[in-house]
């Protein structure tokens, strides 16, 4: 059985902050190889954030849980990831709104228009070394599949490939391109968070 509603979309949330929290000082020590060792903290802080406001107003469909998540992490996190994760967010509750129950044809959709918009913002092509590295193979595999249960778990495999396919490439946007060929043979950190909410999900709405 598995069911996008509310209540799992709010799971979802509450299994991925607690996997930032979890992970954090493995996502600093990936951002401290390549970057400036902060994607631990910022993911951390966002995704707390997010909570506090989930928890002060009450939701009333996924939409809704899905855009005060993406003003959390809007408000709360400087650098890149922040607003690329709130992009995110934000284009799926706008793609979901008016869905109390999503089905997979839906989701699927949601998500590529939500991964177009990551690309629009950070310019990211696939093979540049980011986030957007684990997001295409994630969404790709949702839109192959027949029922959501086989998606989500096909997402989160496809997120976990497209994060270890990170490792020997030389990163392009962000500031690990700034460490030019110095970049390959480190997984991603973007990357590495984006393949923990793919996790989430397929731990969230599934049971
Ligand atoms: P900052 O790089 O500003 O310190 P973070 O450390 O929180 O921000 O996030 C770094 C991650 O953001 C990178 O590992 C990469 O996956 C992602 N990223 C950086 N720039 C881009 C971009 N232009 N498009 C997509 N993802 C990006
Ligand atoms: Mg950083």
């Amino acid at each position: 059985m598995s069911l996008i509603n509310r209540d799992t979309t709010l799971r979802w949330i509450e299994l991925f902050a607690a996997q930032m929290d979890e992970h954090r000082q493995d996502l600093i020590r990936l951002d401290t190889a390549i970057g400036d060792g902060d994607h631990g903290t910022n993911m951390n802080r966002g995704m707390q954030k997010a909570l506090e406001k989930l928890q002060a107003a009450e939701q009333a469909d996924p939409s809704a849980v899905l855009k005060t998540v993406a003003m959390a992490l809007i408000s709360s996190v400087g650098g890149a990831a922040g607003p690329l994760y709130g992009t995110l967010f934000l284009q799926l509750g706008t793609a979901l709104a008016g869905h109390a129950e999503v089905d997979l044809p839906t989701y699927a959709a949601a998500w590529r228009t939500s991964v177009e918009g990551v690309q629009a913002r950070g310019k990211a092509e696939p093979g540049d070394k980011t986030m957007v590295d684990a997001l295409l193979p994630a969404v790709a595999a949702l839109e192959q599949a027949s029922d959501l249960n086989t998606g989500l778990r096909a997402a989160a495999d496809g997120a976990e490939q497209g994060m270890l396919a990170t490792i020997p490439l030389i990163a392009r946007k962000g500031r690990a391109s700034y460490l030019g060929e110095r970049s390959a043979g480190h997984q991603d950190p973007g990357s590495t968070s984006t393949y923990y909410l793919f996790e989430s999900a397929a731990a969230a709405f599934t049971s």
